[in-house]
Parts: C-alpha cells; sequence; structure tokens
C-alpha cells in the first residue's frame, strides 16, 4: 500500500545556514521510523517539513494524498491538530495544570466536555502506567513520568502519526527506556505510526527501520544489527 507520509528532496535553509540539501523519507502505516544521525544535520528540521510545522523551501511532502507543502498555514496547522501528537525532548507539559488536565487538554481544545476528556486522559495516563501522577503537576513528579505523561496528551487525540523529537534526551537511560517502551506499545496498538528523531542507537533500536541524515541529505539505512548497537 501507498506510504501515508511521504518527504521528498527536501530542501531548507535557514539564513546561509543549509539544514536539508534533499532529504527523503517515507512512513507507512503502523511503521516505527527512526531518524539517525549527529547533532546539526538536519533531523529536527526533516521533522518540522513533515509534521507541517515549516514549509520546505523546496520538494514536497504528502500526507494520505494531501500535498502538505502545497497547504496554507492555516490548512497544515488543522492537519496537525486532527491527524498528528507530538512528543519533544522536555517543556511540553503546562506547569500549572495537573497531569490529568494537561492530558485532556488536547480533547478539551477540541471541543469534548470536561468530564468525558478526563476520562479518557485518565486512560491514557494508566496505558502509560502514570496513572497514579494524574492529580499531580508537572513539577512534583519525575522526569521520566513527566515525558511518559507528555506521550498520554500526544495520543488522546488517537493521532495517525506520532512526531517524537528526542522523547528521551533529558532522561536516564533506564527511565528513557520506559518512555520508549511505553510509547511504542501504545502506539503500536492504535495502528498509528512514529516518526522517531535520535542520535542515541539504543533509542532508535525501538523502531522498525532507521533512516540516517548527515549534511542535510538522508539515506536508508539498509540492515539494522539485532539488538542495536
Ligand atoms: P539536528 O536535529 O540534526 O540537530 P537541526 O535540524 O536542528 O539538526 O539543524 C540543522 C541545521 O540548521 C543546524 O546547523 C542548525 O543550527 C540550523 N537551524 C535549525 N533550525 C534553525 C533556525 N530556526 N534558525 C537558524 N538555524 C537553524
Ligand atoms: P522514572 O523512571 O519514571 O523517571 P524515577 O526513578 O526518576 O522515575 O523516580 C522515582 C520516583 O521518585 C517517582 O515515582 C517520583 O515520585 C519520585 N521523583 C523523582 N524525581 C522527582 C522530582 N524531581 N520531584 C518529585 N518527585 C520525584
Amino acid at each position: 500500500s501507498a506510504p501515508l507520509l511521504t518527504g521528498d528532496d527536501l530542501r531548507k535553509s535557514f539564513g546561509p545556514t543549509v539544514a536539508l540539501s534533499g532529504a527523503g523519507l517515507e512512513l507507512s502505516a503502523g511503521e516505527v521510523v527512526a531518524v539517525m544521525g549527529p547533532s546539526g544535520s538536519g533531523k529536527s528540521t526533516l521533522l518540522h517539513c513533515l509534521a507541517g510545522i515549516i514549509r520546505p523551501d523546496g520538494g514536497t511532502v504528502r500526507y494520505d494524498g494531501r500535498d502538505v507543502s502545497a497547504m496554507s498555514d492555516g490548512q497544515r496547522s488543522a492537519l496537525r491538530r486532527s491527524e498528528f501528537g507530538f512528543v519533544f525532548q522536555f517543556g511540553q507539559l503546562v506547569h500549572e495544570l495537573t497531569c490529568l488536565e494537561n492530558v485532556a487538554l488536547p480533547l478539551r481544545l477540541g471541543g469534548t466536555k470536561r468530564a468525558e476528556a478526563e476520562r479518557q486522559a485518565a486512560q491514557w495516563l494508566d496505558r502509560l502506567e502514570v496513572g497514579d501522577v494524574a492529580g499531580k503537576r508537572p513539577g512534583e513528579i519525575s522526569g521520566g513520568q513527566g515525558q511518559r505523561a507528555a506521550v498520554a496528551r500526544a495520543l488522546v487525540t488517537q493521532p495517525r502519526v506520532v512526531f517524537a523529537d528526542e522523547p528521551t534526551g533529558a532522561l536516564d537511560s533506564l527511565s528513557g527506556e520506559r518512555v520508549m517502551t511505553a510509547l511504542v506499545d501504545a502506539v503500536k496498538q492504535t495502528g498509528a505510526a512514529i516518526l522517531l528523531v535520535t542520535h542515541e542507537p539504543r533509542v532508535a533500536a525501538y523502531s522498525d527501520r532507521e533512516v540516517m541524515i548527515r549534511d542535510g541529505k538522508s539515506r536508508q539505512v539498509e540492515s539494522v544489527p539485532a539488538g542495536g548497537a
């Protein structure tokens, strides 16, 4: 079947800095793809282009048959809200809200009534094994618990693609493994796809397939050694 999300010959510069110089990637439904590469190689820029956060200078992004690169800012923002979920390295939970309120927030913004939004939020916190922190604020929990709550918040709208940019970058390796296991298990249950950006082979080992990016150009990694690096 056709890939769900495709980036082709993507180019993007920031002033004199060339971030992408012909990068491409295909993501199919249910697939976990890791974008690997050294710091500054263009991984985040590729994710931002594929997710419709920034518009590439050249090349095309297609999602589910639609040309994302040709969409207006408003159309891309509507697409992100309805189809995509996001997990970043840190700083994504609202500090004034409890974890339950944080996870319910995307549903509340979409018009779901409070009781129903919080019922679904509680289920996702349970699935991510952080049901016990529902009533706590982000400052009262560990980094790993916060990232699992952030994963719950990314999944509560049942996105078809989850974009995860260094989701374990601020955690020790044990907490990072718990976050990755929870993320991949939860997403696999929903049939969604994950585009994972990481510079850590240990994190990329959770993917089905790896794409290397170097100096703004991507290439498929032919075989992933069993058990990672
Ligand atoms: P990675 O995620 O692999 O670390 P990035 O995609 O963040 O790489 O960055 C690729 C290059 O583009 C780097 O040289 C970075 O400094 C530059 N860059 C990224 N975003 C911006 C921006 N908003 N303004 C200026 N330069 C940027
Ligand atoms: P995780 O592996 O989920 O990151 P940790 O091993 O870091 O969990 O934390 C274990 C427990 O210690 C947590 O259940 C949490 O209650 C508590 N804890 C850790 N860090 C903090 C913190 N910064 N503030 C409050 N409690 C914390």
